[in-house]
């Protein structure tokens, strides 16, 4: 579930909030608010499309976990799906976390 929207960290381009399929965020004219926070499908679009890491999606469908934007900073937690997933932030590279060169088709 949506966890945390950091307002140190967002650049207000309002990209969680068009990418996010169950409409969870609200535009501001500033940093988007988490508006229904009850509707998140722990889906982690907004959080692997925020440009700056400043989403975290917590991985517990249920919730919310509580989990403060500190702890996940101090966690190294944020941007952590998009790492996980190989995304480099437009950065070359991130192909060596891909495993699926090993795959051999069987003759
Ligand atoms: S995608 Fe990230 S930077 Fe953009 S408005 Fe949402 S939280 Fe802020
Ligand atoms: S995890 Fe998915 S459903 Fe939940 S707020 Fe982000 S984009 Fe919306």
């Amino acid at each position: 579930m949506i966890e945390i929207v950091s307002a140190t960290r967002c650049v207000e381009c309002d990209i969680c909030v068009k990418v996010c399929p169950a409409n969870v965020f609200d535009a501001t004219g500033g940093v988007p608010v988490v508006a229904r926070q009850e509707d998140c499908q722990t889906c982690f679009l907004c959080e692997i499309y925020c440009p700056t890491d400043a989403l975290y999606v917590a991985e517990v469908a249920e919730g919310p976990t509580g989990i403060s934007e500190a702890e996940v900073e101090a966690r190294h937690l944020f941007g952590g799906y998009a790492r996980a997933l190989g995304w480099r932030r437009g950065k070359a590279g991130g192909s060596q976390f891909d495993p699926t060169h090993r795959i051999r088709v069987a003759q």
